[in-house]
């Protein structure tokens, strides 16, 4: 029987009134396994009229209510890591180990959310003037909504909602309707843990429900992670309608590889980096920059580790790579790979066409690695979110990052050498948001905020950290001023006021 997701308002689930639903696959069998509820606009409507009724009460909670939550919430979250790393791996496709990975990165989030107190802690300056004393406070802003992708559909809605509702904001998750399981999961979870009755809401669904968020007056602000035409959609449309928007789009990430680095090394980080998750990651490694003489040593280094890939379903514990999403997706990485060759590219790896034995129906789809690619190439210059790695060849440090720098995307970069001062360099001189020397996918923690440059990202917040304490909160200064009974009285003075 086909399992149905149901969305999540008020506190239970809500079966999908609208009659419509989208199918959900197993990547890894291709076999429709689950019917999501696709939300109408008058569904959106049920779970913002929930999330602002219950702001009502939890944006007055104590810091104290709060974070006993969010305690007993990480709690149930590591308890419940396996059962979520399955549903992910049953929708997405990943292996099971890089599910864990996903959960484990989202934690992360948890515990700082579950240390609010410590952000929220406002600024006080005591006797700016005679007995008066100013306060800067940071208060929450209502419902806020989050919009997230397919390829981390747990860790990325924990980008937004632990911070969003320790701060005292509701919150209406749209997950991707690709993989929509975990995201319930973590709603009940959040439920059990003591969450009042909508502070966490979601609703699936595609276009009707994302744009009734992006209208809807109550909506303050959008948190959306995604392909960068939607990002950008996003943030044009959010901010028209008067809402505080960051909007987190596709990347193509650049890895600098300089003469003096340690290649094997390197060739293992590269490896690791372009095609775990099946290249699905927005931090993905997906281009190569061999600097100087040694480009085809480094190009047969990665070539005899991306060989032996062990490619098969996610939950046998002995694949290391899975199936990509959708079978129209491997279709789109195929056609690079098959065009690669016309626009001047070597292939020195050609994955289409793989199969997997017992598995004839999964969206599979092999190693490529393509090499002196042309900036030209259409391979280059797409995000294309497959196992398929492209090298380029730069004679200089100086031309290498020329190259990084004129990427319409600046999300993630690294570096590899062994000379500090070119890394400090390259640290300083690139234009991306998020930069590894010898470490190939530098996601932050979570008390360092996550975030690209250029067509990465839209809006002034990066997600998490420091910035997503500020983004889910507005500021507010209050000064006082108790006179002493003995003072005497300051008579009417028109004049603006001065402190002194
Ligand atoms: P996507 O942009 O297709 O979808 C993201 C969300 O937007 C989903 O919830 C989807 O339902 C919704 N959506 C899709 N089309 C829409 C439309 N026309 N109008 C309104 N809403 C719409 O992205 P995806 O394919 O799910 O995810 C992969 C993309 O996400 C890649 O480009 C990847 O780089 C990017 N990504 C970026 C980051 C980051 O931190 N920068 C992280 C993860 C993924």
């Amino acid at each position: 029987m086909t399992k149905i997701v149901n969305h999540w308002i008020g506190g239970k689930t809500a079966e999908g009134a609208s009659g419509t639903y989208g199918p959900v696959t197993n990547p890894a069998t291709g076999e429709v396994t689950t019917k999501v509820a696709f939300a109408s606009v008058e569904e959106v409507d049920a779970a913002v009229a929930a999330a602002k009724e219950a702001f009502r009460t939890w944006g007055q909670s104590s810091l104290a209510q709060r974070t006993s939550i969010l305690f007993k919430f990480r709690a149930l979250l590591d308890a419940h890591r396996d059962e979520i790393a399955e549903l992910i791996t049953a929708e997405h496709g990943k292996v099971h180990s890089d599910a864990l990975g996903e959960v484990a990165r989202g934690l992360e989030i948890v515990d700082l959310a579950c240390g609010i107190n410590v952000q929220l802690k406002g600024e006080l300056s005591t006797q700016v003037a005679s007995r008066v004393d100013v306060a800067s406070i940071r208060q929450p802003l209502g419902v806020v909504a989050g919009i997230t992708p397919f390829n981390f559909p747990a860790m990325v809605p924990m980008w937004m909602f632990p911070l969003a509702i320790a701060c005292g904001n509701t919150f209406v998750l749209k997950p991707s309707e690709k993989d929509p399981s975990a995201s319930v999961r973590l709603a009940e979870l959040l439920a059990e843990a003591g969450l009042p009755e909508g502070v966490f809401n979601v609703v699936h669904g595609d276009k009707v429900a994302v744009d009734r968020l992006l209208e809807h007056p109550d909506v303050k602000a959008v948190s959306f992670v995604g392909s960068t035409p939607i990002a950008r959609y996003i943030h044009t449309t959010a901010s028209a309608n008067g809402k505080r928007v960051q909007a987190l789009g596709g990347a193509k990430n650049h890895m600098l590889v300089l003469p003096d680095a340690d290649l094997d090394a390197a060739a293992d980080a590269a490896v690791s980096a372009a095609y775990g998750s099946a290249g699905e990651r927005c931090m993905a490694i997906s281009a190569v920059v061999a600097v100087g003489a040694i480009g085809d040593e480094l190009v047969e280094k990665i070539r005899e580790r991306a060989e032996k890939i062990k490619i098969g379903p996610g939950d046998d514990p002995t694949s290391e790579m899975g199936p990509l999403i959708t079978a129209t997706h491997r279709d789109k990485v195929a056609s690079y790979v098959a065009g690669a060759a016309d626009e001047g590219a070597e292939v020195v790896l050609d994955g289409t066409g793989h199969t997997v034995d017992g598995y004839e129906n999964g969206h599979w789809i092999g190693i490529s690695l393509l090499d002196k690619v042309p900036t030209t190439a259409k391979a280059y210059q797409d995000e294309i979110f497959g196992p398929v790695l492209c090298v380029l060849r730069a004679e200089t440090y100086e031309e290498a990052l020329d190259l990084v720098n004129a990427s319409p995307f600046g999300n993630g970069t690294a570096i590899f050498t062994r000379d500090g001062g070119a890394a400090r360099r390259f640290q300083l001189e690139v234009e991306a948001g998020m930069v590894g020397v010898n470490v190939p996918i530098p996601v932050p923690v979570g008390y360092h905020s996550f975030g690209g440059w250029k067509d990465s990202l839209f809006g002034d917040h990066h997600i998490y950290g420091n910035d997503g304490t500020h983004f889910y909160t507005r500021g507010k200064v209050v000064t006082t001023r108790w006179p002493d009974p003995a003072d005497a009285p300051s008579g009417v003075d028109l004049g603006f006021p001065r402190n002194h």
